[in-house]
């Protein structure tokens, strides 16, 4: 199980998440246009770990972060957007994800 995103210095036995493509086609869409993949050479258990989404996109950050969640959850249409750290390159793409 590794982290779908290229670059992504993900690694066993770090306190991320991960989290899987989504099913539903339109949200599933933007997972994959985050990625840059061609979406039919994904594997079906495409895996995004949590570095890549923003707080805004959880339900449980701050729960987690205090240590009362041990895992993150994502709300329904959360789109990573974090790209090895740098948010500027897609912040435009995904500004009305979330609505
Ligand atoms: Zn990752």
């Amino acid at each position: 199980m590794a982290c779908a995103v290229f670059g992504c210095k993900y690694q066993k036995g770090q306190t991320v998440s991960l989290h899987i493509l989504p099913t539903d086609p339109k949200l599933r869409s933007k997972w994959v246009q985050f990625l840059g993949n061609d979406p039919a050479k994904l594997p079906p258990k495409t895996l995004v770990c949590s570095r890549h989404f923003p707080e805004s996109c959880y339900k449980n950050f701050t729960m987690n972060k205090m240590g009362f969640a041990r895992k993150l959850i994502l709300k329904a249409k959360a789109v990573p957007s974090i790209y090895n750290g740098d948010t500027a390159r897609f912040k435009h793409q995904n500004h009305d994800t979330l609505q």
